[in-house]
């Protein structure tokens, strides 16, 4: 049986349960051997002078993954010359891992933004794409967006939740557990000196306390 590995790339700015509860929901739905977290070095969609370090992000997703050994990390992004782009990590993640089935996981709102990504057509010939809800999105929304962006001969199968073309790679809506989490609300609630505990896992969540990550302003209410 070949390997069935999950990518989940993103920021990671920083990792939190939603990324980590719909990784293990992608494994256990849809039988992956794994899922490799790939952060993003100089993410293309955002300005990089607000993130960060890659160092504290992947040190983060290290403390995140630690004790499950189906979740592992992937510096490609790091290792590759320029910007990050997505085209490039899953071609370089299926030379490295020769054999493998690749799934590539995104997010509904990082979905419907792909046509905006490098050579995005590209994505659909080289893996699986795996929609997570987040909170919300439809399987026609999800076939209106592939057929308009990437090819008119996508068809939805049924009721599996697949839409399937004649020579792409499926696309797949998965029924995850909607957690309203983001790594923008987190990094708010620092800011705002507020808890973020049961957001991140207990490890990053004390990371983030003992590195000053995030912190602003106390703005807590005068009440
Ligand atoms: P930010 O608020 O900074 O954009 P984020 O929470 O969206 O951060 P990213 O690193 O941008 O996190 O996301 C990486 C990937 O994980 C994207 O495909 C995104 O859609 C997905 N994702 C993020 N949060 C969730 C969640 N709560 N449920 C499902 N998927 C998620
Ligand atoms: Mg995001």
């Amino acid at each position: 049986m070949p390997l069935r590995l999950g990518i989940l790339g993103g920021t990671f700015d920083p990792i939190h349960l939603g990324h980590l509860r719909a990784a293990e929901e992608a494994m256990d739905i849809l039988g992956l051997d794994g899922v490799k977290f790939v952060p993003a070095a100089v993410p293309p969609h955002k300005q990089t002078s607000n993130i960060v370090s890659f160092e504290n992000r992947w040190r983060m997703l290290e403390l995140a993954v630690a004790g499950n050994p189906r979740l592992s990390l992937s510096d490609i992004e790091l290792r590759m010359p320029g910007k990050s782009y997505t085209v490039h990590s899953l071609r370089r993640t299926g030379e490295e891992n020769p054999g493998a089935e690749l799934f590539f996981l995104v997010g509904c709102d990082a979905f419907f933004d792909m046509n905006s990504w490098y050579d995005f057509r590209e994505i659909f010939k080289l893996a699986r794409i795996v929609v997570m809800c987040r909170p919300e999105c439809g399987l026609e929304e999800i076939l209106g967006f592939a057929v308009a962006n990437v090819s008119g001969l996508y068809k939805t199968a049924s009721e599996t939740g697949q839409i399937r073309h004649p020579e792409l790679h499926s696309i797949y809506k998965l029924l995850n557990t909607r957690l309203d989490i983001s790594s923008t609300r987190v990094r708010e609630l620092v800011a705002e000196g507020r808890s973020i505990r049961y957001l991140v896992p207990d490890s990053v969540w004390s990371y983030i306390g003992e590195r000053g990550l995030y912190a602003g302003a106390d703005g807590r209410p005068d009440f």
